[in-house]
C-alpha cells in the first residue's frame, strides 16, 4: 500500500494512452497515419504525406511560443510542406475523424481500475484533468476517451491541439494546465506511463506517480518520481487522500 505524501493535492492530473486506456500504441500510430495518408490519395504522395506529418508534428512539439496555439503551429508548418491550403484538407481530416478513426477503435480497450479512479476523484471533489499530449483535436481525444469507457464531462479539463500552446515533453505544458485550472503546480499530482513525457511535471513542482502497467521507458531520461505502481495502486493512493 502506498502511502500519500500529503494530506490532499489540490487537482489530480492524469494521462490517457497507456494510463486509462489500454493501447497497443504502435499499431495505433501506424493504422492511424496509413487512414489519413490514404485520404490524401491524389493530393499528396503517401510517403511524403507521412514525411511531412512527423515533421509537422515535431515543429508542433517543439513550439515554444505560447500564443500560438498547437493546432496553428501544425497546420501552419504542414500546409506549407504539402502545398495546399487549411482551407482545402480541412474537410478531408474533419471527415477521416467522423468515418475512419472510429475504427482505430479495435487497438484501444478498458482499463479495468480507470472507471474507479474518476468516480473516486469525482466523489472526493478533486478536479481532474485529463493530460493526453495535445498533438490531437479534440475529437480524436474524446473518441480515445470513450473507448476507454469514459465520459467527458468527468474531466475538469481535457487538453487538446486547438486550445494548448505546449505539448508534452515541454514543462510548459504542465504549467499552462496549472494556470488554467487556478492552482499551483505544488499542490498537483500528474500521473502516466512515460518516464519522460509524464514525470516531467517534476520539474515545474507537481509530484509525480509513474504507472506501471504499460510503462514507456525513454532512454536517458531519469526523472525522479514520488510514487510508483498500477494503475490499481494509484487508486487506492486516491482513496487515502481526504
Ligand atoms: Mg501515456
Amino acid at each position: 500500500m502506498i502511502k500519500p505524501k500529503r494530506k490532499n493535492y489540490a487537482a489530480l492530473l492524469i494521462d490517457l494512452d497507456g494510463t486509462l486506456l489500454n493501447i497497443d500504441l504502435e499499431k495505433f500510430v501506424l493504422s492511424y497515419v496509413d487512414a489519413l495518408s490514404d485520404r490524401f490519395t491524389g493530393l499528396v504522395e503517401k510517403q511524403n504525406f507521412i514525411l511531412h506529418l512527423f515533421t509537422a508534428t515535431a515543429r508542433m512539439v517543439d513550439n515554444n511560443d505560447p500564443c500560438v496555439s498547437n493546432k496553428k503551429v501544425f497546420y501552419e508548418e504542414f500546409c506549407r510542406l504539402i502545398g495546399h491550403s487549411l482551407k482545402e484538407i480541412e474537410p478531408i481530416i474533419d471527415n477521416f475523424y467522423e468515418t475512419d478513426f472510429p475504427a482505430l477503435s479495435r487497438w484501444g480497450s478498458e482499463q479495468p481500475a480507470a472507471k474507479a479512479v474518476v468516480e473516486t476523484a469525482r466523489s472526493k471533489k478533486i478536479p481532474l484533468v485529463l493530460a493526453t499530449n495535445p498533438i490531437f483535436p479534440a475529437t480524436a481525444t474524446l473518441q480515445r476517451l470513450a473507448w476507454g469507457g469514459l465520459r467527458a464531462e468527468d474531466f475538469d479539463l481535457i487538453t487538446t491541439m486547438e486550445t494548448m500552446h505546449f505539448c508534452k515533453p515541454n514543462p510548459q505544458y504542465y504549467l499552462e494546465i496549472a494556470d488554467k485550472i487556478g492552482y499551483p503546480p505544488e499542490e498537483c499530482l500528474m500521473a502516466g506511463n512515460d518516464t519522460l513525457e509524464d514525470l516531467v511535471a517534476a520539474e515545474v513542482g507537481m509530484d509525480t506517480f509513474l504507472v506501471e502497467d504499460f510503462i514507456l521507458h525513454r532512454q536517458g531520461t531519469d526523472y525522479s518520481y514520488d510514487y510508483r505502481g498500477s494503475l490499481e495502486d494509484y487508486l487506492a493512493l486516491l482513496k487515502a487522500l481526504d
